[in-house]
């Protein structure tokens, strides 16, 4: 009975306490006088088999002859006999057993000692050893109860363990949180904030330090946040987005749905990039506008030149020669200065448009040059489609480029296809096409201005490289999505998306 309820005692003692060093000395004072001994010392392996912790018998040793101390003992001792036989023993004369080194310099007199392993799952994971100055002082019952407190022992270094792991993850989970460039705001499922870093807090001024479970509207006051949040949660998918913020900076934020969690924001500074492309678009805008009046100037005198006298055939050619490079000229200007146009937000007259007339409308200018080029032009649209907000001459555009695209990279005898249909609150169009398609690598730059395509296929066929980029940009400005899809030799898609409005 005293030694169950010694366990029971020692049980409840160890499993209250989480702090390793302070079990180790628990353990020991509660064993010592278990067995009647007088003294002891313990040590626990890492994974790896290193001693991580140990309390010596020998007191005052320095860290490095507590080590040599240990080495010694592991080596040819009782606490390595122990470990190698996973098993408790007794060493009752310590003068005739040599597994008893006796200790250098003086320390505690052992006539006899008695050692058992801490088991885990099978594996040692310390040592317990005791001593008394009497030879013969240690019995097999005591072993045997030793080695039940062992395992007790076993249990609460563990759980010891454990949790200082999980202490040292979450410093360094902090560590990492507190450093980072990048701004960070986690909440759970119901937009509560659980952190937010000192990144965060700078971007969005927030001052108050009691944030956690406070709700993100009341602790961020940034509207385009605030409204990624709502979006995500609503189609309970990532999202990504601009945020502007009140000191002129732009974070490009990720917003993703972790489980069990809630939904962590990670949010990038792309002020230089904003900057960046401000100055090309300027650059762009002002250099295309003073190219316009001496081009302008260039082809009329290039036209006047047959009205001074006769030309020759050679003459005549050089003209037409000039005449072409300047037409070619000017469609790259005017797509300049549409893009430049179109990325400054200018020019936009936003009303109610009618996608299946727009998308009709578009297709007649392209009715007759498909017909002389053996295409087949299809229509498959769902009528009427619901009615979507913007600018109709830029959506024109839009239908415009990809149609042209379509026609000029399919060959005679194609098929071209446009498809428009509405579905979760959007009205999507589609070109499909019976072309050349286009290679995976090439498709990711589709979209960037000037990027053409160069091989065999397309090295005849003329362009500009800016048609897919007015696209996107237009589209973007009415704040929906650009896509494609192709495969080389089968031909491709290009399609987008516009929000159903809800304004009529
Ligand atoms: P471009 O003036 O060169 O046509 P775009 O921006 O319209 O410029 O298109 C960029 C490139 O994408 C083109 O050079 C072409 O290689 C490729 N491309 C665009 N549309 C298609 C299509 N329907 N089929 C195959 N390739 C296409």
């Amino acid at each position: 009975m005293n030694e169950t309820r010694l366990l029971y005692d020692i049980s409840q003692k160890l499993n209250s306490d989480l702090d390793l060093d302070r079990i180790l000395s628990d353990i020991l004072s509660l064993t010592v006088p278990s067995v009647d001994a007088r003294d002891g010392s313990i040590m626990i392996f890492d994974d790896s088999g290193q001693v991580v912790h140990q309390i010596m018998i020998r007191k005052g040793l320095s860290p490095q002859q507590a080590k040599e101390e240990v080495g010694r003992m592991l080596d040819g001792g009782l606490a390595g006999w122990v470990v190698t036989h996973r098993q408790g023993t007794i060493v009752s004369d310590t003068r005739r057993d040599d597994r008893w080194l006796p200790f250098p310099n003086g320390g505690p007199q052992a006539g006899s000692a008695i050692a058992v392993p801490l088991m885990r799952r099978n594996k040692v994971v310390g040592v317990l050893t005791l001593i008394h100055p009497e030879p013969d002082h240690f019995a097999a019952d005591q072993l045997a109860l030793l080695s039940s407190i062992a395992n007790q022992a076993a249990v609460a270094v563990e759980n010891a363990r454990l949790f200082r792991a999980v202490q040292e993850e979450q410093a360094k989970l902090q560590a990492i949180l507190n450093e980072a460039a990048d701004a960070i705001l986690v909440t759970d499922d119901e937009a509560r904030v659980l952190l937010i870093n000192p990144a965060a807090r700078l971007a969005f001024g927030v001052r108050t330090s009691m944030l956690a479970g406070m709700r993100l509207q009341d602790a961020v006051d940034n509207e385009a946040l605030l409204a990624l949040f709502r979006k995500a949660m609503e189609k309970k998918a990532p999202q990504e987005k601009e945020i502007p913020l009140s000191d002129g900076r732009t974070l490009f934020a990720t917003l993703t749905p972790v489980r069990g969690v809630g939904w962590v924001a990670v949010m990038q500074d792309i002020t230089y990039l904003k900057k960046l492309d401000e100055m090309k678009s300027d650059f762009i805008a002002t250099v295309s506008h003073d190219l316009r009046s001496p081009l302008q100037m260039i082809y009329t005198y290039a036209g006047l030149l047959p009205e001074i006298g006769p030309m020759n055939e050679v003459q005549k050619e050089f003209v037409e020669g000039i005449n072409q490079s300047v037409e070619k000229m000017s469609a790259l200007i005017s797509d300049l200065l549409d893009l430049a146009k179109i990325e400054a937000g200018m020019d936009m007259n936003i009303r109610v448009c009618r996608m299946d007339s727009l998308i009709r409308a578009s297709l007649t200018s392209f009715l007759k040059p498909a017909d002389l080029k053996g295409i087949t032009i299809k229509t498959d649209i769902d009528e009427p489609l619901p009615l979507v907000a913007g600018d109709p001459t830029r959506l024109e555009q839009v239908m415009s480029n990809l149609l042209d695209n379509a026609l000029k990279y399919t060959p005679a005898g194609g098929e071209v296809t446009v498809a428009a249909w509405a579905e979760e609150g959007e009205v999507i169009v589609e070109v499909r096409d019976t072309g050349i398609g286009i290679a995976p690598e090439d498709q990711v730059h589709l979209f960037e201005k000037f990027f053409r395509v160069k091989n065999e296929q397309t090295q005849d066929i003329g362009g500009t490289g800016l048609g897919l980029a007015i696209v996107r940009s237009i589209i973007e400005r009415h704040g929906g999505r650009v896509w494609v899809r192709s495969q080389p030799g089968k031909g491709s898609t290009f399609g987008f998306a516009l929000s159903v409005t809800s304004v009529f």
